[in-house]
């Protein structure tokens, strides 16, 4: 069966009674081609279990499965979960589960399901919610291997800004301590229906297996990021004392120890930076 094909889209759902849910992010793939390329391009190891977010009707969900030896796709609605019923009943290596992806217990999900395996992150996200479900996914302590996401196009460049960049934010800083981000490719807003009025990209980050930073304080690098971008166009010396209890002698003491200009502004410092910074002042 076509997932990606427009009437078979329609007559799925008109068969289960459902239309499409807005507050549910959902866009569904019409062009073919992109759940095969995310799927290519999501991990090299076929004895991955992939942890899809939100199969939808399950384009990329039958496209993973083919690939790896197991699917487990988490989806929110209801009224889907009798589709995929259907549209995955010839895939023996599929699991669905009803469920928010933002409550679900994922270390729990992963010890039921992974069997040792190593697990990826597969996903076309729902839009709405893109940032919070990736920082749950950072921050879960999960080791997966990699997270592959399509998200809006602007949400992707941040990803994989550079510092010193427009685009380079306190997302991109804190992203960095994780893992490496590479945009794989764009879609276009036509590639989905209901079309979005943005369009799309798939990025693929490839997550430190061990981690490459141990802060002293983990929690003052995360608020000396935070406090570094809510002022942005404040000098970083400037943010951080608006924000934190440091004198402003510190603060420039700690931003000239790690080789930064008096001036400098937070957007230029690498997520190493500021990992440096917050060992200096801690
Ligand atoms: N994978 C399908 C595709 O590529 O055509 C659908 C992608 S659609 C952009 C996002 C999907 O995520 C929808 O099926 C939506 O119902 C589901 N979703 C939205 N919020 C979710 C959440 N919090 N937890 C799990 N699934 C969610």
């Amino acid at each position: 069966m076509d997932l990606c094909n427009l009437s078979v889209i329609r007559d799925l759902m008109s068969d289960a009674g459902i239309t499409f849910r807005k507050e549910f992010g959902q866009n569904f793939l019409t062009n073919r081609m992109i759940p095969e390329d995310i799927a290519d391009n999501c991990t090299d190891n076929a004895e991955s279990m992939i942890l899809e977010i939100g199969p939808g009707i399950g384009c990329l969900t039958q496209e993973l499965a083919l690939r790896f030896k197991k699917v487990v796709a988490v989806e929110i609605d209801k009224g889907l979960i009798p589709i995929l019923g259907r549209t995955m009943s010839e895939y023996d290596n599929v699991t669905v589960i009803n469920d928010d992806i933002m409550k679900v217990d994922l270390q729990a999900l992963i010890d039921e399901y992974s069997d040792g395996m190593p697990v990826a992150v597969c996903a076309n996200l729902p839009y709405y919610i893109t940032t919070p479900i990736l920082m749950r996914l950072l921050e879960s302590g999960v080791r997966f291997t990699s997270i592959t996401i399509m998200i809006q196009n602007e949400v992707a460049a941040r990803l994989v800004a550079k510092p010193g960049s427009s685009d380079y934010g306190a997302i991109t800083a804190v992203l960095g301590y994780y893992g490496v981000a590479k945009k794989i490719f764009k879609v276009s807003a036509g590639c989905f229906v209901p079309a979005p009025k943005v369009d799309s990209a798939v990025v693929r980050i490839d997550l430190y297996k061990e981690p490459k930073y141990s802060p002293k304080n983990e929690k003052l690098f995360r608020d000396l990021i935070r406090a570094a971008f809510e002022m942005r166009r404040k000098t970083l010396q400037n943010a951080i004392c608006a924000k934190l209890p440091y004198s402003k002698e510190q603060v420039l003491e700690a931003i000239r120890a790690i080789g930064h200009t008096d001036t400098v502004r937070g957007e230029r410092l690498s997520t190493e930076d500021f990992v440096k910074l917050a060992d200096e002042l801690s």
